[in-house]
Protein backbone atom coordinates (compact mmCIF):
# COMPACT_ATOMS: atom_id res chain seq x y z
CA UNK A 1 0.00 0.00 0.00
CA UNK A 2 0.93 3.43 -1.24
CA UNK A 3 0.69 6.32 1.47
CA UNK A 4 2.35 9.75 1.82
CA UNK A 5 5.21 10.34 3.54
CA UNK A 6 4.51 10.96 7.03
CA UNK A 7 6.84 12.62 9.68
CA UNK A 8 7.40 9.23 11.02
CA UNK A 9 7.96 7.36 8.00
CA UNK A 10 10.56 10.04 7.06
CA UNK A 11 12.22 9.18 9.92
CA UNK A 12 11.94 5.33 9.55
CA UNK A 13 13.21 5.63 6.18
CA UNK A 14 16.57 7.60 6.46
CA UNK A 15 17.22 4.76 9.37
CA UNK A 16 16.84 1.90 6.96
CA UNK A 17 18.63 3.30 4.19
CA UNK A 18 22.16 3.91 5.30
CA UNK A 19 23.87 0.23 3.72
CA UNK A 20 20.57 -1.97 4.09
CA UNK A 21 21.93 -3.57 7.27
CA UNK A 22 20.87 -5.82 9.74
CA UNK A 23 20.14 -5.02 13.05
CA UNK A 24 21.01 -6.44 16.16
CA UNK A 25 18.23 -4.88 18.90
CA UNK A 26 19.25 -3.70 21.90
CA UNK A 27 18.98 -0.65 24.02
CA UNK A 28 21.39 0.61 21.61
CA UNK A 29 20.47 -1.61 18.40
CA UNK A 30 23.76 -2.40 16.02
CA UNK A 31 23.00 -2.48 12.09
CA UNK A 32 25.86 -4.12 11.58
CA UNK A 33 27.75 -6.05 8.53
CA UNK A 34 26.47 -8.86 7.32
CA UNK A 35 30.12 -10.83 8.03
CA UNK A 36 30.18 -8.70 11.14
CA UNK A 37 27.68 -10.51 13.19
CA UNK A 38 30.41 -11.81 15.83
CA UNK A 39 31.78 -8.30 15.95
CA UNK A 40 28.60 -6.65 16.44
CA UNK A 41 27.90 -8.85 19.63
CA UNK A 42 30.87 -8.35 21.30
CA UNK A 43 30.29 -4.36 20.50
CA UNK A 44 26.55 -4.62 21.45
CA UNK A 45 27.97 -5.97 24.88
CA UNK A 46 29.99 -2.79 25.18
CA UNK A 47 27.35 -0.51 24.49
CA UNK A 48 25.01 -1.78 26.69
CA UNK A 49 27.27 -1.58 30.00
CA UNK A 50 27.86 2.38 28.60
CA UNK A 51 24.40 3.09 28.00
CA UNK A 52 23.34 1.89 31.39
CA UNK A 53 26.24 2.87 33.19
CA UNK A 54 26.19 6.39 32.03
CA UNK A 55 22.34 6.70 32.55
CA UNK A 56 23.63 5.91 35.86
CA UNK A 57 26.36 7.87 36.55
CA UNK A 58 24.58 11.10 34.99
CA UNK A 59 20.79 10.22 36.52
CA UNK A 60 19.58 11.10 33.22
CA UNK A 61 17.23 9.48 30.24
CA UNK A 62 20.04 8.07 27.77
CA UNK A 63 19.59 9.61 24.14
CA UNK A 64 17.95 7.25 21.79
CA UNK A 65 20.66 6.19 19.36
CA UNK A 66 21.51 3.43 16.89
CA UNK A 67 24.77 2.21 16.27
CA UNK A 68 26.13 1.22 12.81
CA UNK A 69 29.41 -1.70 12.88
CA UNK A 70 30.49 -0.84 9.25
CA UNK A 71 32.94 -3.13 6.98
CA UNK A 72 35.60 -1.80 5.31
CA UNK A 73 34.38 -2.02 1.88
CA UNK A 74 30.80 0.48 3.00
CA UNK A 75 32.86 3.26 4.68
CA UNK A 76 32.36 5.43 2.51
CA UNK A 77 28.56 5.22 1.97
CA UNK A 78 27.88 5.46 6.33
CA UNK A 79 26.04 7.98 7.47
CA UNK A 80 27.86 11.21 8.32
CA UNK A 81 28.19 15.01 8.98
CA UNK A 82 30.37 16.06 6.17
CA UNK A 83 30.70 15.42 2.30
CA UNK A 84 33.74 13.15 2.46
CA UNK A 85 34.32 10.30 4.31
CA UNK A 86 36.25 10.10 7.58
CA UNK A 87 39.51 8.78 7.53
CA UNK A 88 39.04 4.81 7.74
CA UNK A 89 38.97 3.00 11.57
CA UNK A 90 38.15 6.26 13.14
CA UNK A 91 34.41 6.26 15.10
CA UNK A 92 32.33 9.06 15.43
CA UNK A 93 28.97 10.17 16.38
CA UNK A 94 26.52 11.94 13.88
CA UNK A 95 23.34 13.29 13.56
CA UNK A 96 23.21 13.29 9.96
CA UNK A 97 20.43 10.22 10.76
CA UNK A 98 17.75 10.01 12.86
CA UNK A 99 18.13 8.65 15.84
CA UNK A 100 21.57 9.95 15.62
CA UNK A 101 24.12 7.07 15.25
CA UNK A 102 27.74 5.92 16.58
CA UNK A 103 29.73 4.81 13.53
CA UNK A 104 32.06 2.31 14.55
CA UNK A 105 34.93 0.61 12.20
CA UNK A 106 35.28 -3.18 12.05
CA UNK A 107 38.49 -2.58 12.95
CA UNK A 108 39.90 0.68 14.89
CA UNK A 109 42.92 2.36 13.23
CA UNK A 110 46.58 1.51 14.07
CA UNK A 111 46.80 5.32 15.25
CA UNK A 112 44.77 4.04 18.33
CA UNK A 113 47.60 3.36 21.40
CA UNK A 114 48.01 1.64 23.77
CA UNK A 115 46.29 -1.62 22.26
CA UNK A 116 45.08 -3.47 25.14
CA UNK A 117 42.05 -5.17 26.28
CA UNK A 118 40.59 -2.06 27.08
CA UNK A 119 40.94 -0.09 23.79
CA UNK A 120 38.12 -0.94 21.77
CA UNK A 121 35.82 -0.70 24.91
CA UNK A 122 36.95 2.55 26.29
CA UNK A 123 36.53 3.98 22.77
CA UNK A 124 32.93 2.69 22.39
CA UNK A 125 32.09 4.54 25.56
CA UNK A 126 34.23 7.61 24.66
CA UNK A 127 31.93 8.05 22.01
CA UNK A 128 28.80 7.08 23.96
CA UNK A 129 29.09 9.48 26.18
CA UNK A 130 29.89 12.25 23.44
CA UNK A 131 26.16 10.89 22.19
CA UNK A 132 25.04 11.46 26.07
CA UNK A 133 26.18 15.08 25.88
CA UNK A 134 25.35 15.93 22.92
CA UNK A 135 22.31 14.35 23.06
CA UNK A 136 20.74 17.83 25.24
CA UNK A 137 22.54 20.94 23.56
CA UNK A 138 25.60 21.88 24.51
CA UNK A 139 27.60 25.19 23.68
CA UNK A 140 31.03 25.78 22.70
CA UNK A 141 33.86 24.64 24.19
CA UNK A 142 38.09 24.54 24.56
CA UNK A 143 39.10 21.00 22.88
CA UNK A 144 40.61 19.95 26.33
CA UNK A 145 36.92 20.17 28.10
CA UNK A 146 34.84 18.33 25.19
CA UNK A 147 37.40 15.62 24.72
CA UNK A 148 37.70 15.62 29.21
CA UNK A 149 34.60 14.41 29.50
CA UNK A 150 34.06 11.37 27.58
CA UNK A 151 37.76 10.36 28.39
CA UNK A 152 36.65 10.61 32.08
CA UNK A 153 33.32 9.07 31.17
CA UNK A 154 35.12 5.92 30.00
CA UNK A 155 37.04 5.39 32.67
CA UNK A 156 34.62 6.18 35.00
CA UNK A 157 32.26 3.03 33.05
CA UNK A 158 35.69 0.87 33.27
CA UNK A 159 35.14 0.86 36.60
CA UNK A 160 31.25 0.38 37.18
CA UNK A 161 31.61 -2.64 34.90
CA UNK A 162 34.71 -4.05 36.33
CA UNK A 163 37.36 -3.56 33.78
CA UNK A 164 40.93 -2.89 35.32
CA UNK A 165 42.45 0.32 33.54
CA UNK A 166 45.99 -0.33 34.86
CA UNK A 167 47.73 -2.39 32.31
CA UNK A 168 46.46 0.31 30.03
CA UNK A 169 47.28 3.35 31.63
CA UNK A 170 50.79 1.95 32.57
CA UNK A 171 51.18 1.58 28.61
CA UNK A 172 50.64 5.05 28.29
CA UNK A 173 53.75 6.38 26.66
CA UNK A 174 54.70 8.77 29.29
CA UNK A 175 57.51 10.48 27.59
CA UNK A 176 56.71 14.53 27.52
CA UNK A 177 54.96 15.12 24.03
CA UNK A 178 55.60 18.79 24.48
CA UNK A 179 52.36 19.78 25.51
CA UNK A 180 49.68 19.90 28.11
CA UNK A 181 46.19 19.12 27.75
CA UNK A 182 45.46 22.65 28.13
CA UNK A 183 48.16 24.45 25.49
CA UNK A 184 47.56 21.47 22.63
CA UNK A 185 46.59 23.29 19.47
CA UNK A 186 45.23 21.34 16.97
CA UNK A 187 44.74 20.68 14.15
CA UNK A 188 47.62 18.21 15.01
CA UNK A 189 48.85 14.82 13.08
CA UNK A 190 47.36 11.58 14.20
CA UNK A 191 49.90 10.64 16.66
CA UNK A 192 49.51 14.42 18.57
CA UNK A 193 45.56 13.49 18.67
CA UNK A 194 46.51 10.32 20.47
CA UNK A 195 48.90 11.94 22.93
CA UNK A 196 46.43 14.88 23.47
CA UNK A 197 43.66 11.69 24.19
CA UNK A 198 46.28 9.93 26.24
CA UNK A 199 46.39 12.66 28.73
CA UNK A 200 42.95 13.54 28.75
CA UNK A 201 42.37 9.85 29.89
CA UNK A 202 45.21 9.58 32.32
CA UNK A 203 43.49 13.01 33.52
CA UNK A 204 40.16 11.44 34.09
CA UNK A 205 41.71 8.33 35.79
CA UNK A 206 43.55 10.59 38.58
CA UNK A 207 40.55 12.46 39.03
CA UNK A 208 37.95 9.97 39.42
CA UNK A 209 40.59 8.01 41.80
CA UNK A 210 40.83 11.66 43.84
CA UNK A 211 37.19 12.65 43.76
CA UNK A 212 34.95 9.97 43.09
CA UNK A 213 32.59 9.68 39.50
CA UNK A 214 30.32 12.61 41.15
CA UNK A 215 32.06 15.09 38.90
CA UNK A 216 30.90 13.94 35.93
CA UNK A 217 27.14 14.32 36.79
CA UNK A 218 28.42 17.80 38.13
CA UNK A 219 29.79 18.73 34.89
CA UNK A 220 27.92 17.21 32.48
CA UNK A 221 24.65 19.21 34.06
CA UNK A 222 26.90 22.19 34.19
CA UNK A 223 27.41 21.73 30.20
CA UNK A 224 23.96 21.57 29.29
CA UNK A 225 22.83 24.64 31.58
CA UNK A 226 25.77 26.58 30.20
CA UNK A 227 24.12 29.14 27.70
CA UNK A 228 27.38 31.26 26.72
CA UNK A 229 30.45 29.83 24.76
CA UNK A 230 32.64 28.70 27.40
CA UNK A 231 36.63 29.91 27.27
CA UNK A 232 39.77 28.72 28.58
CA UNK A 233 39.06 30.17 31.92
CA UNK A 234 35.68 29.94 32.27
CA UNK A 235 36.42 25.68 31.30
CA UNK A 236 38.98 25.71 33.91
CA UNK A 237 36.36 27.18 36.64
CA UNK A 238 33.64 24.80 35.50
CA UNK A 239 35.96 21.53 35.80
CA UNK A 240 37.62 22.74 38.91
CA UNK A 241 34.12 23.39 40.99
CA UNK A 242 32.67 20.02 39.15
CA UNK A 243 35.45 17.78 40.82
CA UNK A 244 34.20 19.68 44.59
CA UNK A 245 36.56 21.14 46.61
CA UNK A 246 40.31 21.75 46.74
CA UNK A 247 39.19 20.59 42.73
CA UNK A 248 40.50 24.18 40.87
CA UNK A 249 44.10 23.85 42.73
CA UNK A 250 44.13 19.71 42.23
CA UNK A 251 44.06 20.71 38.42
CA UNK A 252 46.59 23.22 38.98
CA UNK A 253 48.77 20.61 40.10
CA UNK A 254 48.85 18.13 38.00
CA UNK A 255 51.29 17.45 35.16
CA UNK A 256 48.84 16.91 32.34
CA UNK A 257 46.57 19.80 32.93
ZN1 LIG B 1 35.96 12.60 21.34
Amino acid sequence: MERAGSAVEAGEGREAIPLGYPRLDADVPVLHAPRLAGKAGELSGYLAQGYRSLGQILSVEPPRIIAYLVADEDWERAPRDNERPYPPGLPYFTRSVEPPALVLPEELSTVFRPRTAATLPLTVWHELAHAFLLGQGVVRTPAWLGEFVPQAASAAVARRVGLPLEEHLSRIDREEPGFTVRNFRGPAGAEDQMSFQNLLLLLGAAALEEFGEGFLQSIFHTLWEEDRIVDGERAEELLGDSLGQGGREWLESRPEF
